[in-house]
């Protein structure tokens, strides 16, 4: 899923201080999991955000409403519904369903109010933790199932690095050094013998190498 995580509410108060009338749309889809996109979030920022200590005059007046995902044209299409009066849209989407709800609404600025930031899933309660860095071309049957790409901090395919100690990155001691999860992982599988093989170079050009990746249904294959 995706995870995001709230602005700072100056930097939130500040980008909608030109507006008065403010709609905040809250998400149904992955954000609301990590309690960072729901209505109940939508509800929270619009009480906080109305606090006039953020603005220089009066504050903006603030609608709430939600839809199940705004990266979904028809969805928003369909279901999302702003008063006429609206002068900006403050979006509690991740930046896919920001860009999906500007370019249905043409003609309001529409603001995120979430920093975009992983890829990932609940480790703990609590605690979401990146697990994908959307590569294009996936390596975790043979790394265990595990991801190098994104829990490496040097996206090492041939790992570990000499920085690895105690089953920890060097980057920081409450870090678990992917490739030695990779390991003990393959050895848990009875595959440590995956472990000895190189990994030739990754072929990063499904990585964005050749700019925004699209994917459609060929229908000629069908
Ligand atoms: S190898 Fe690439 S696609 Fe597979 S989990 Fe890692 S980043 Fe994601
Ligand atoms: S210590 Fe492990 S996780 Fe950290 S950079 Fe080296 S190989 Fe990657």
């Amino acid at each position: 899923m995706i995870v995001g995580d709230l602005k700072p509410l100056d930097e939130i108060s500040e980008s909608i201080s030109n507006f008065q009338k403010i709609a905040i749309v809250a998400c149904g889809g992955c954000v609301s999991i990590c309690l960072s996109g729901g209505t109940k979030s939508a509800d929270e920022l619009a009480r906080k955000l109305a606090h006039p200590r953020h603005y220089r005059s009066f504050p903006p007046t603030f609608d709430t409403t939600s839809i199940q995902r705004q990266c979904e044209r028809d969805f928003v299409k369909a279901y999302l519904n702003i008063a006429p009066d609206t002068e900006a849209i403050l979006s509690l989407a991740c930046g896919a369903g920001v860009q999906t709800v500007a370019e249905i609404f043409e003609t309001l600025p529409v603001i995120p109010a979430l920093n975009t930031s992983f890829l990932g899933s609940l480790d703990a309660p609590g605690i979401w933790r990146e697990k994908c860095q959307g590569c294009g071309d996936c390596v975790l049957a043979y790394t265990g199932g595990i991801c190098p790409v994104s829990r490496c901090a040097k996206r090492l395919l041939n790992g570990p690095c000499g920085g690895s100690k105690n089953g920890k990155c060097e980057i920081s001691e409450d870090t678990d050094c992917a490739w030695q999860l990779i390991i003990d992982r393959l050895k848990a599988l009875g595959r440590l013998d995956d472990y000895e093989k190189l990994f030739p170079v990754k072929d990063w050009s499904p990585d964005r190498g050749k700019g925004p990746r699209v994917m459609g249904i060929d229908k000629t294959r069908a």
